[in-house]
């Protein structure tokens, strides 16, 4: 089987952000059948949803070669948020650790378990930004450009803490 270059979406606002966001990256390069690529810059931004009063996220997304099946892809990524404390209490509550697969490929696939691209990557800059720090270029698949996808997405308040790095590309 050929690797499939998928893109995960890290984000965290508890428990020292800063620390889990690096900490998730680490894993995810330490995963089994996953190559880390790259990793966008990573990004403080504001809670989108969810109750309100919760503190600011830090995003970053990681591009990664992976061997791994979507569905083995999401269970593994559901494991690395258990070991990281995180809790599923209120939906879109503050958390320690959130991963999603935005992409997988172009792989288009509408099952709740796995939506694939990630439903709401569209709505989020703060996926957006990130995706287009590692791939300028990327098409989403069913949707557009990433240029078209950023100029009709809702503002949203998101800052730039550092610059992307480029491992494998
Ligand atoms: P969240 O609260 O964002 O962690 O939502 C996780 C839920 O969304 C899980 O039950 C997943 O099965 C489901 N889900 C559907 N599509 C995706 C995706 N592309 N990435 C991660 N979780 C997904």
């Amino acid at each position: 089987m050929q690797s499939v270059r998928a893109y995960i979406g890290i984000g965290s606002n508890l428990d020292d952000p800063m620390a889990q966001v690096q900490r998730a990256l680490q894993a995810l390069d330490d995963l089994p059948a996953c190559t880390g690529v790259a990793r966008s810059s990573l990004y403080r931004t504001a809670p989108v949803g969810g109750p309100p009063g919760q503190p600011d996220y830090i995003n970053v997304v990681a591009a990664l070669d992976t061997m791994l099946t979507p569905d083995e892809l999401l269970n593994a990524l559901q494991a690395l948020e258990t070991a990281q404390g995180r809790v599923r209490t209120v939906r879109w509550g503050a958390r320690t650790l959130d991963l999603d697969v935005l992409l997988y490929g172009q792989m288009i696939r509408n099952d709740p378990w796995l939506t694939l691209p990630h439903p709401r990557l569209h709505q989020r800059t703060f996926v957006l930004y990130p995706l287009h720090d590692i791939d300028p270029l990327l098409s989403i698949p069913g949707q557009g450009t990433l240029a078209e996808l950023l100029a009709s997405c809702p503002f949203q308040a998101i800052v730039r803490l550092d610059q992307p790095l480029t491992f494998n590309l």
